[in-house]
């Protein structure tokens, strides 16, 4: 276990790392709507990739805590596209398989996940079902020893350089949830195909794919976790995707407040500093204020995730109030810009357009409070 030296040191790497192979690149990448694949392999030659993986595939056997670091520093500096795509590959992909793959699995997929020369992808959503999961029409009907794959996923993050996909599939359609099973889908099998990299209002530079599968042959030894265990193994592993999600809020919004602060200190009207306002000041301390408190609710709950402790209903607690303040964060602190902050020249406008997928994807505020209530108050 690291002590907070080190992870401080960590996160000293992870700074330096996105200052020189990724700021320099980043408009250029949001214009061509897509990083180069190259960079997977530069985050895993640095030794930023699915930290938390067993050094027996590769990894550093750190903790969450550690992963996490990487996500909070690509958030805070404004690159919520980078950060959208290392925690799909690190933080939910590759968890996925090193909790239930089998050991060939693991081996498979795992050491060439740390080093990036193998990318990630998880496929849930469809056209006609995202909340709604058990909606989902791809099908894994058995095919002698194995399974053929038919069907289409959308919105899928890494969906134009994925090699591995984890699929969510229906493997016996009249089960309800206990039909639907997970796979690893190797991207270069014959019927796997990438749609369009689909056009978003935000996170430009994060790929974003639809994916067909059309007869795509699979071994009984693809299944991931076990037949019809697919919606029982997503509701485990997905308070992990919404805690991560919750961390990237917090630090996307420490980084809008710390580029506002900068801003508002700068900018002059009527003889003084904007940030000698009263409004301004009592704006600023709010957001500070509340952002301080949902950081000590994520630091809670991570500290619950390793400890193998973190329930579902923390875990939508923490997506729900880290992303719905993003946003209010994201708008407040545009409006302290003026009409600069709606010039793409500065970062508050990105931040404010890549901080509206937060509160959809991983779950939609709306379900997290579905969930909660739930929890608080039965069915
Ligand atoms: C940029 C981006 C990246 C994504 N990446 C991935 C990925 O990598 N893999 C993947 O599988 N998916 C991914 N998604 C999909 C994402 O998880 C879904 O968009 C999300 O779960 C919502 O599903 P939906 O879009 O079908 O909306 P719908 O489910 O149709 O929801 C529409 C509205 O209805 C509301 N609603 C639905 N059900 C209820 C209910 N029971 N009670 C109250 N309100 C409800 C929703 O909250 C929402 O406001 C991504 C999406 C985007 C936009």
């Amino acid at each position: 276990m690291l002590d907070q030296n080190e992870i401080e040191l960590f996160r000293d790497n992870v700074k330096k790392f996105l200052e020189n192979e990724v700021a320099p690149h980043y408009d250029q990448w949001e214009k061509a709507e897509k990083f180069p694949r190259e960079l997977w392999n530069k985050l895993g030659e640095a030794g930023l990739l699915c930290v938390d993986v067993p050094e027996e595939y590769g990894g550093f056997g750190a903790t969450f805590r550690l992963s996490a670091v990487i996500v909070e520093e690509a958030s805070r500096a404004g690159f919520g596209a980078l950060a959208s795509n290392i925690s799909v590959h690190s933080d939910i992909v590759a968890p996925y398989i090193l909790h239930l793959g089998s050991e060939e699995q693991k081996q498979a997929w795992l050491p060439k996940m740390v080093t990036g020369e193998a990318v990630g992808a998880i496929g849930m959503t469809e056209p006609g079902a995202g909340s709604d999961l058990q909606g989902m029409k791809t099908r894994a009907d058995k095919d002698g020893d194995g399974y053929k794959i038919n069907g289409q996923k959308t919105f899928i993050t890494n969906g134009q350089h994925c090699d591995v996909i984890v699929l969510a599939t229906k493997t016996d359609p009249n089960a309800g949830s206990k039909g639907m099973s997970l796979f690893t889908v190797d991207c270069s099998l014959p019927g796997f195909s990438r749609g369009r990299n689909l056009e978003k209002m935000g996170h430009h530079a994060a790929d974003t794919s639809e994916l067909f599968f059309e007869d795509v042959a699979v071994g009984a030894d693809q299944i991931l976790g076990g037949e019809g265990k697919g919606f029982a193994n997503l509701m485990n592993e997905l308070p992990r995707e919404r805690l991560i999600l919750a961390l990237g809020a917090v630090a996307a919004c420490e980084g809008m407040i710390e580029r506002t602060i900068e801003y508002t200190q700068e900018r002059m009207a009527f003889g003084q500093s904007i940030s000698k306002f009263q409004n301004t000041r009592y704006v600023l301390a709010d957001l500070h204020a509340q952002v301080a408190v949902n950081k000590a609710f994520c630091s809670q709950c991570t500290d619950q995730y390793d400890r193998g402790e973190l329930s579902t209903t923390n875990a939508s607690i923490a997506k729900l109030t880290t992303t719905e303040l993003q946003g209010v964060v994201a708008d407040k602190c545009l409006q302290l810009h003026g009409g600069y902050g709606y010039m793409q020249e500065y970062a508050i406008s990105r931040d404010y357009v890549d901080a509206r997928i937060q509160r959809i994807y991983g779950g939609t505020s709306e379900i997290m409070k579905e969930i909660i209530a739930r929890d608080i108050l039965g069915r």
